[in-house]
């Protein structure tokens, strides 16, 4: 079906493995930010966690502080960075769920989008709509 993370999961595309389990899956980014960036992604194809089932979605953020653990500790880091994006908006690649686990070393420089600080109006507004989502 041409999903690249599909194909690694059922091992049909090479990966550098360093978790699994049997729901889950923790390979390095091809393209990483930083040494030892790596993806943790549940073996069951969904495009973003809010298709998932909230356990699932559970099951996969539990498998983080270890995988966490383990490539900082390969990556001689002292810090981690977890993202998670949903959508191509928000600058999510493949469209099957995946958690970024970046550490980050002592000394090395952190590569972080610059970002603007918001204006605690529109800060404000924001917050009102998100509590007013269903
Ligand atoms: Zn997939």
């Amino acid at each position: 079906m041409g999903c690249i993370f599909c194909e690694i999961v059922a091992g049909r595309r090479p990966a550098h493995v360093v978790y699994e389990d049997a729901a889950h899956v923790a390979f390095l980014d091809k393209y990483p930010i930083d040494e030892g960036h790596t993806l943790v992604v549940p073996r069951a194809h969904h495009e973003r966690i809010t298709d998932m089932d909230a356990r699932a979605v559970e099951a996969l953020f539990g498998a983080v502080p270890g995988v966490a653990r383990s490539v900082m500790r390969a990556a001689g880091a002292v810090a981690f960075n977890v993202a998670q994006n949903n959508g191509r908006e928000a600058m999510q690649i493949v469209p099957h769920v995946h958690v970024h686990v970046i550490p980050r070393g002592a000394g090395r420089r952190a590569g972080w989008s610059r970002r603007a600080i918001a204006a605690d109006a529109e800060l404000a507004e924001l917050a009102a709509r998100a509590r007013a989502a269903p």
